[in-house]
């Protein structure tokens, strides 16, 4: 019958299947990544991935017992384990529970958001803000909604990955320009901004792998030229750069309003985890009814909320803290240079890459500096380039400067021991 040619022919063709498409202990790039851990544990190298650390994570750590000094956190300015800020986020758990189950447009709006929200906005210097549960979904959500077939988007080449997926999700084209290359950026524009509706740029207000920052009134003068979006991912800016902390817009004493999305992350020097995008009204309030990843999902965790909250306070009331991480990251760069180290393009941020040969190189001297009591962790292919390998360290304002000193000697006396690989 008809039905048992259909049943055969349904059987018949999934009989043809093969098993890596339904089985994921088989899935090539799974087998390829298994592959590669057991490369690295014939060669005796440890994994340096989900290292287990206890307590708090800012200068020191404590792994297997052991204290670290530590060079693997974004608690920039000490603001996780702040006793105030803990104090606040218990409180808002006493009144409001630990999730407010439900998105905010619905029935999970609770009195923290707005607070967060008209802080964050004042603090950034535009007209409102909106709160996301995640950092990297709020690039994704935001980016992938709000551009489309008919619009551009031009990103530094070394933008993060969440900018990224968000392009990707908007299925706008995309193109990148050489890393802080505004002379490059201006030059597609000439020849390509006519042919598309919107055109959005992308660029971050401290890059993550390098430690650098964008001349950002060039990137203001090209997107008013050209009549552009320009979004500033300020994820290790914010709270860093600039005399009160403010970020890059601060720092170059730009107006706040020349940048059309500010987005941020409450992760690092916030002591939270959720995202931001600040700007002007109409923006926030688009963003607030239309984007899937505020629209769909729940609304921020009230503990959530009130660290990010107490955070600020804390920051507004304490601008030592911005002062004392500059002057730590600036010892740590001219300590690292006179050692004649490699820090690439890091300049005076509390990001500083020590680059070197390959990524084994990297990996042993990890290996070597975790021996002394340093924990750093490796960044090496394919998150960049083998020949790019590094050891990232993130400086904290709670670094003391004997602990700095005492690291970058180390490094640099280890560092002749891995010359052989
Ligand atoms: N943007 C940048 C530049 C980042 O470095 C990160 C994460 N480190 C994110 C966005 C995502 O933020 P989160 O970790 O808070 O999700």
């Amino acid at each position: 019958s008809n039905l048992e040619t259909f049943f055969s022919q349904l059987l018949g063709n999934s009989k043809d299947i093969p098993p890596e498409y339904y089985n994921f202990s088989l899935y090539p790039d799974y087998r390829k990544l298994i592959e590669q851990i057991q490369g690295m544990k014939d060669i005796g190298a440890f994994n340096p991935y989900f290292t287990m650390h206890d307590g708090l994570n800012n200068h020191i750590t404590v792994i297997n017992g052991q204290e670290f000094i530590n060079y693997s956190s974004y608690n920039y300015i000490g603001l996780s384990g702040d006793p105030r800020v803990s104090a606040f986020a218990q409180e808002a758990i006493s009144h409001f529970g630990t999730s407010v189950s439900a998105s905010r447009i619905v029935s999970g709006e609770r009195p923290l958001h707005r607070k967060l929200e008209t802080e964050l906005a004042k603090f950034i210097g535009t007209e409102d803000c909106i709160v996301y549960v995640g950092g990297h979904s709020t690039n994704v959500t935001t980016i992938g909604h709000l551009f489309g077939e008919d619009d551009l988007i031009i990103h530094d080449a070394l933008i993060h990955n969440s900018a990224l997926e968000g392009c990707k999700l908007s299925g706008a084209k995309r193109i990148s320009f050489p890393h802080n290359n505004w002379e490059e950026l201006d030059r597609i524009l000439q020849e390509r901004r006519h042919k598309y509706k919107r055109v959005l740029l992308v660029i971050e207000g401290i890059y993550s792998m390098d430690g650098d920052i964008p001349d950002l009134p060039k990137f203001i003068e090209i997107k008013k030229h050209h009549k552009t979006f320009l979004m500033v991912d300020e994820a290790h800016s914010i709270g860093v750069l600039g005399e009160h902390g403010r970020g890059i817009g601060e720092y170059f004493g730009i107006n706040p309003a020349d940048v059309d999305l500010w987005m941020g992350t409450l992760s690092k020097s916030f002591a939270s985890c959720g995202g931001y995008i600040a700007g002007c009204k109409a923006l926030v309030e688009y963003l607030k009814y239309s984007a899937p990843g505020f629209v769909y999902s729940v609304g921020m965790s009230p503990p959530n909320a009130a660290a990010a909250l107490a955070a600020i306070n804390v920051l507004k009331s304490e601008r030592e803290r911005v002062k004392c991480l500059y002057q730590r990251s600036k010892l740590f760069l001219e300590l690292a240079s006179q050692k004649g180290l490699n820090t690439g393009m890091s300049r005076n941020t509390p990001i500083v890459p020590v680059i070197l040969g390959n990524s084994q190189q990297c990996i042993q001297l990890s290996q070597l500096l975790f021996e002394q009591g340093i924990n750093v962790r490796p960044i090496i292919y394919p998150a960049v380039p083998d020949k790019e390998a590094r050891l990232r360290f993130f400086i904290t304002s709670t670094h003391t400067e004997e602990q700095i000193r005492f690291t970058v000697n180390t490094v640099a006396e280890k560092l002749t021991q891995t010359k052989a690989y």
